[in-house]
């Protein structure tokens, strides 16, 4: 009889350096977590998993809960930290990497650790409108389909930190 080779049902990430602890999805959150990388919706995920609305965004929910994320763009961040998620060295058809500015890598940063455009705006003395719109050129710029997208992106061309974000630390504790 044919069985269908054995799946692990969990995939782990490594573990943390200060704590040791480890960030573990489901076989089916994992699968989940790489198109939520790819900027598609809970609607894309549904069909892609031939399942219903529900079942995407509750499967969503668990995976931002399983990586202390407060979205998805800080979800996918952890995920490339940790070794959830490998981005591809480079995502552009090009050769030449796209050349990404101080002043939107900047606001970017913030935004992958889960800070608020309010906030971000704060911390960098701008308008929100200014940082609204040095985001999205910098995701028109790679060709990313959203921030969740482009934080894969910028994983893979190494401008954004991989050090491993201690969840235990009441420093990098994410207001909910
Ligand atoms: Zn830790």
């Amino acid at each position: 009889m044919y069985r269908s080779p054995a799946r692990p049902p969990f995939v782990e990430g490594r573990p943390c350096t200060t704590c040791g602890t480890r960030l573990v999805l489901t076989a089916r959150e994992s699968d989940v977590l790489d198109l939520i990388a790819l900027g598609k919706t809970n609607d894309q995920i549904a069909d892609a998993h031939k399942a219903s609305l529900h079942a995407a965004r509750t499967w969503v929910d668990n995976i931002l809960d399983a990586l202390h994320a407060t979205g998805r763009v800080q979800a996918v961040d952890t995920a490339c930290r940790v070794g959830l998620l490998n981005p591809p060295a480079t995502l552009r058809s090009s050769d030449e990497e796209p050349k990404v500015p101080e002043l939107e890598l900047e606001a970017f940063r913030l935004k992958a650790v889960g800070r608020s455009k309010k906030r971000i705006a704060q911390e960098l003395s701008l308008s929100p409108h200014t940082v609204k719109s040095r985001l999205h050129r910098l995701y028109k710029r790679l060709g990313a389909d959203g921030a969740a997208h482009a934080a894969l992106i910028l994983h893979g061309l190494k401008l954004l930190p991989s050090s491993h974000p201690c969840h235990t630390s009441e420093t990098t504790g994410a207001a909910r």
